[in-house]
């Protein structure tokens, strides 16, 4: 097992799978373009070798599927397919929504069972500008499919000023009362977020801010997470729970566990570091060879990890996923 002097090691592995997205949210992709596939991107069958080599090599427990837009790509059911059997502890997948009524059975199938899905307004008209594509009515019906077919659902919001505050409150009452778990993400200093520090300000909204205007409606307790989550839980007693991933305001690099894996074959040890690590050529190799070439990079991938606190990065969230 690989760990550093924090004692820190890599314990879950985030796969994207395509950078192709159907959205081109404003704080993701800037020149509101949507994405389309790398040239490069892996094949299902060497991202899933990547997944049992991993495993291996650094001791991955547990998977979650992002993109880019996971829903989008061709090669997600060859994928679910040859992970299913891995012996991997959980398996999820972060989706906008849009697709999910259609790919529903072959997530059931695969044997998911929770999914996170971003969705950060209920108005119409905000979703259209913030997200660029797709449209609002097809999330909320794929989410409604996604819970009635038993899936447990969290709904990542990423609260921005001047554009959503206004639904913060809205957007909880209406996860609480179907039993899906919000989970507001603070804006990450990301791609062009961390070069144009105003553009990040002028958006962000903080833990305490946020906790401000839940407090308005809400009495809240702060609920127990596990050491390594990057969010901080609230319950909000006799309706349910709430959580807060906080880059900012409580960062959570002291217990970071997480590892990434890109559909062109690159691993990130850190979303706040610029380095990265090409492994698309080990993924041909038999396991014998490419197992300790792997351990060489993933010892570099874990030194990239910031000792406190994310400062933000180069590295853009719509092509490594969230
Ligand atoms: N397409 C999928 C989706 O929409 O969930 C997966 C990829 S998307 C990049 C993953 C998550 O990252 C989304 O919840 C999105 O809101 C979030 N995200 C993207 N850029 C971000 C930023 N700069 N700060 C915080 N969250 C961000």
């Amino acid at each position: 097992m690989i760990v550093d002097r924090q004692g820190r090691r890599f314990r879950n592995l985030r796969i994207s799978l395509t950078s192709a997205c159907n959205y081109a949210c404003t704080y993701c992709v800037p020149n509101g373009k949507r994405l389309v596939a790398a040239q490069d991107e892996l094949s299902a069958q060497a991202m899933a070798r990547g997944v049992a080599y991993l495993i291996e090599a650094a001791g991955i427990e547990r998977l979650r599927i992002t993109g880019g837009e996971p829903l989008v790509s061709p090669k997600l059911e060859a994928f679910m397919d040859a992970i299913g059997k891995m012996g991997l502890e959980d398996i999820s997948l972060t989706t906008n929504g849009q697709l999910l009524a259609r790919k529903l059975p072959l997530l059931v199938d695969a044997g998911i069972k929770r999914i996170n899905v971003s969705l950060d307004t209920l108005d119409a008209g905000a979703f259209r500008r913030i997200a660029r594509g797709g449209d609002l009515a097809s999330v909320l019906d794929g989410m409604q499919q996604a819970r009635a077919a038993g899936l447990k659902i969290k709904v990542n919001m990423v609260p921005l000023r001047g554009q959503n505050l206004d639904q913060v409150l809205p957007l909880l009452d209406y996860c609480l009362e179907r039993g899906y778990e919000l989970r507001f993400i603070e804006l990450m200093r990301m791609g062009h977020l961390a070069s144009d520090g105003n553009a990040f300000l002028q958006q962000f909204v903080s833990l305490q801010q946020l906790l401000d205007l839940i407090g308005e409606r809400y009495e809240y307790l702060q609920a127990d997470a596990p050491v390594d989550a990057t969010a901080v839980r609230y319950a909000i007693p006799g309706r349910g729970h709430f959580g807060v991933i906080a880059n900012e305001s409580v960062p959570f690099c002291r217990t970071c566990s997480r590892l990434r894996l890109s559909s062109t074959g690159w691993l990130h040890g850190c979303l706040s570091s610029s380095n990265r690590h090409y492994v698309g050529d080990l993924l041909d190799k038999p396991r014998h060879e490419a197992l300790p070439a792997l351990q060489r990079l993933l010892v570099k991938a874990l030194g990239d990890k910031q000792e406190v606190a994310f400062s933000g990065g180069a590295t853009v969230m719509k092509i490594i996923g969230g």
